[in-house]
């Protein structure tokens, strides 16, 4: 009885740490076969996975995906809102959506000295189709969230968002959609009083806005409707991403053509 409840929940440990980070299930199960005892097989498998994440930088290139910036400095125009994204592997795009971002980057820099460009969870090293949970669309290197610019009482606020991820502070202009079931469009209304009181800096925003919809290589970028509208943006790469996926009042989402 034991021997199966510990099978179990080792099965649930090799498929959560999978859908997390694609490579964490197999440490894990490496360190199941290899290692006896807690300790030792937690040894085992964070020495397996730090091999297996530095691997995957040398041998994504080889399947077409790039890792985005993990290392930047403070000064960088392009770096990740948090520390997470990078170990836990969702920093991998296609190189041809790595040169839009760093585009991105650097004309915020140029347009507005001093502008940090941050990303959000971009996908997986391996396997198109294999999706970066919850986001769906996220499972070709091909997509890629940017948080949001933002200020507060002394002006633009470089790196800072109102959320320690950059996800899940909504602006409050979100689409009028009905309640539908199932749908990943979730309003945590009880987390938006757990935030950081920042402004949305408009000016940033919409210059970022506009620049991906001009962009040849840009396919679409989702926003909610009324966001665009309060920022001055259209366009018919400007999309609603629908009723039954995430709100996209708090971060934007862009995505180049296969
Ligand atoms: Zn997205």
């Amino acid at each position: 009885m034991r021997r199966g409840l510990s099978l179990l929940g080792h099965s649930i440990a090799i498929m959560a740490l999978t859908l997390l980070t694609q490579l964490g299930g197999l440490a894990w199960a490496v360190a199941l076969v290899f290692a006896r005892g807690t300790l030792r097989r937690l040894v085992l498998f964070l020495a397996g996975y730090a091999v297996l994440w530095i691997g995957a930088s040398f041998a994504a290139p080889q399947f077409g995906r790039v890792a985005l910036p993990c290392f930047s400095s403070a000064e960088a125009a392009l770096s990740f809102r948090s520390p997470l994204y990078c170990p836990l592997n969702r920093h991998y795009v296609v190189p041809e959506l790595a040169a839009v971002t760093v585009d991105l980057a650097e004309h915020m820099d140029r347009v507005f000295p001093g502008t940090k460009t941050q990303a959000l969870d971009a996908g997986f090293p391996f396997i198109t189709g294999f999706p970066l949970l919850p986001h769906l669309s996220h499972d070709d290197g091909r997509k890629l969230d940017l948080a949001f610019y933002y200020r507060d009482e002394g002006g633009y606020a470089p790196g800072q968002t109102p959320s320690p991820i950059g996800y899940f502070a909504f602006e409050g202009a979100g689409a009028d959609c009905p309640k539908v079931w199932p749908a990943l469009r979730w309003d945590l209304v009880r987390a938006q009083s757990w935030w950081r009181d920042l402004d949305l800096d408009a000016p940033r925003q919409a210059e970022a806005l506009r620049w991906l919809a001009r962009d040849p290589r840009v396919e679409k970028v989702f926003v909610e409707p009324p966001l665009a509208e309060q920022l001055g943006v259209w366009g018919p790469k400007i999309r609603f991403q629908g009723c039954r996926a995430a709100r996209h009042d708090d971060h934007l989402h862009f995505q180049i053509a296969p």
